[in-house]
C-alpha cells in the first residue's frame, strides 16, 4: 500500500452532552508502525481511537485510512472500508463460547460478512502462536489466549491498520507479554497497529506513544522505557492537578 495507513489533520469531536472529547488533534501512521496512545483518564484516548477509525463522526478536520477522507463517505463505503482496511481488539476479546477458536476468527464470515478463508484463518492463529488450538473453545483456553485468538479475527481479513482498546487491560504480565508478542510479529509483516493502553509497560513496546491531555496532543516520546514513560505521565498528571487547583 502506498499510501498513509492512518492520517488525522485538525480533528475534532465533542459529546453532545458537553463532554470534551478531542480537540485540533493531527497525527500520521506510517506502514508497519506501532504507536500507543497514553494520558490521564479523561483525556480524549478512546475518543481519539473511535475517531481514528471512522466509529465516532468527526466534527471538523480530516481522518484518511490509505489515503481516503473519511468525512462524507456513504455508510456503505465506510463498512467497505472497515472491512478493508481494519480490524478491531477490544479488551473484552467478544468471543462465542460456542464456536471454536477458529469459528471465532472466521465470525464475520459466519454472519455473512467479508468471507475469511480457513486457510487465512489458520495463518492467523499461528501468527499469534494458536495454531494448535484452531479446535478448542474459548472455555479451554486462559485470558491471554483468548485475547490472541481475538488479535487472530482482527488479522484475519488481512487489514493494512489494527486499533486496539486496552488490549492488554485484563491480562497477568505473562499472557499481556505474549499478546504484545503477537502485535510485534504483526506490525514486522508490516501492518500498523494503534493502540489505547494505561500501562507504561505496554505502551513501553511500541515505537513511540502519543501522549494526550484534556483532548490534544500533549507530547510525543520515542525510545522511553516503561519507568521513563510512567515518569512523564505522573508528571503529566501533576501538571494537570496543578492548574485545577489555580
Ligand atoms: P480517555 O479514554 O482518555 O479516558 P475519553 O475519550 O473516554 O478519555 O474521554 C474524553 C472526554 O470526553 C472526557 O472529558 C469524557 O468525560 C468525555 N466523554 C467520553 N465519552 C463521553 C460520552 N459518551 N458522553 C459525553 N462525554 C464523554
Amino acid at each position: 500500500m502506498d499510501e498513509t495507513p492512518l492520517t488525522l489533520d485538525s480533528v475534532s469531536f465533542h459529546y453532545a452532552s458537553g463532554g470534551l472529547g478531542i480537540n485540533d488533534v493531527s497525527l500520521a501512521c506510517g506502514t508497519g508502525s506501532w504507536t500507543a496512545l497514553m494520558g490521564p483518564s479523561g483525556a480524549g484516548k478512546s475518543t481519539f481511537l473511535y475517531c481514528a477509525s471512522g466509529l465516532l463522526p468527526i466534527e471538523s478536520g480530516v481522518v484518511s485510512i490509505a489515503g481516503r477522507n473519511l468525512s462524507g463517505m456513504r455508510e456503505s463505503d465506510l463498512t467497505r472500508m472497515r472491512r478493508d482496511h481494519i480490524g478491531f481488539v477490544f479488551q473484552d476479546y467478544n468471543l462465542v463460547d460456542a464456536f471454536t477458536c477458529l469459528q471465532n476468527v472466521m465470525l464475520t464470515a459466519l454472519f455473512g460478512g467479508p468471507s475469511i478463508k480457513k486457510e487465512n484463518a489458520l495463518r492467523a492463529l499461528s501468527l499469534v502462536g494458536l495454531g494448535d488450538f484452531a479446535d478448542s473453545y474459548p472455555a479451554d483456553i486462559s485470558g491471554g489466549q483468548r485475547q490472541r485468538v481475538a488479535i487472530a479475527r482482527a488479522l484475519a481479513s488481512q487489514p493494512d491498520i489494527i486499533f486496539a482498546d486496552e488490549p492488554t487491560g485484563a491480562l497477568d504480565s505473562r499472557s499481556a507479554s505474549l499478546v504484545l508478542d503477537s502485535f510485534e510479529a504483526v506490525v514486522e509483516q508490516g501492518r500498523t497497529v494503534l493502540m489505547v493502553t494505561h500501562d507504561p509497560n505496554v505502551a513501553a513496546r511500541a515505537h513511540r506513544v502519543v501522549f494526550l491531555k484534556d483532548g490534544h496532543v500533549d507530547s510525543i516520546c520515542e525510545g522511553y522505557d516503561a519507568e521513563r514513560l510512567a515518569m512523564h505521565l505522573a508528571d503529566m498528571a501533576s501538571t494537570t492537578a496543578g492548574r485545577q487547583v489555580q
